[in-house]
């Protein structure tokens, strides 16, 4: 049986540890989509375009061979065979990552792409990023926005990037989701999205929550 899970939110509220928790729980595959969008900023870093050169974006998109790992457990990324897994988490990276992500051809891309690896799965997938509720699998079984107070998102995201400055912790959470805010809707919930406040819980509550909420297989 068919079992997508979409799960979206901003910047720094867990979806990444409660996607492939749930994974691992399920024995579902794993899709960060967050680390494709990365992928091609790694591309358009190395590539010396201009942060406007939209059509050049695109072009990075439709000819670079992004692999992604589905193992919750082994996350790895490459992009025309160099493994760039360590990269996509460089501040550097974080800070550019918004402006490959408005360009709507380069998203249209990879949403195709996207959708290829879901169905390439048998659509048993934990599917994380901030459009997937809404338009890479509106069609999913369960569907999740996931919500923190801001002040606790830049504090998580402060305990795993020990030893950056705050002002880049800070344009990595509140910046980022601005700029991410003009081409995705992940502040309130869709029609049928079911929203999870983890401000106040833990990882495991989260996790057990979205258990509850699961359909009968
Ligand atoms: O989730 P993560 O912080 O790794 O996402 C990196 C960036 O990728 C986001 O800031 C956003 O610009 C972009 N993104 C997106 N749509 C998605 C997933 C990520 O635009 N579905």
């Amino acid at each position: 049986m068919s079992l997508v899970i979409a799960i979206d939110g901003p910047s720094g509220v867990g979806k990444s540890s409660t996607s492939k928790e749930l994974a691992r729980r399920l024995n579902l595959a794993y899709l960060d989509t967050g680390a494709m969008y990365r992928a091609v900023a790694v591309a358009f870093r190395d590539s010396g375009l201009a942060s406007n050169d939209a059509a050049g974006i695109a072009g990075l998109v439709a000819h670079s061979k992004i692999a992604i790992s589905t193992d919750p457990n082994r996350p790895r990324v490459s992009i025309d065979g160099r493994d760039i897994t360590k990269s996509i988490r460089d501040p550097e990276i974080s800070a550019i990552v918004s402006t490959v992500a408005v360009v709507p051809k380069a998203r249209e891309l990879l949403t195709t792409k996207m959708r290829e690896i879901i169905a390439a799965h048998g659509r048993r997938i934990v599917v994380e990023g901030r459009d997937i509720t809404t338009v890479v699998a509106p069609d999913a079984e369960l569907r999740l926005l996931l919500t923190a107070d801001p002040k606790v998102r830049i504090g998580r995201r402060a305990g795993q990037l020990r030893g950056v400055d705050a002002e880049t912790i800070s344009d990595s959470i509140i910046r980022r989701d601005r700029d991410d805010s003009t081409v995705s809707n992940f502040t309130v919930a869709a029609d049928g999205v079911v929203t999870i406040d983890s401000t106040h819980l833990s990882l495991d509550e989260v996790v057990e929550a979205i258990l509850e909420l699961l359909p009968d297989e």
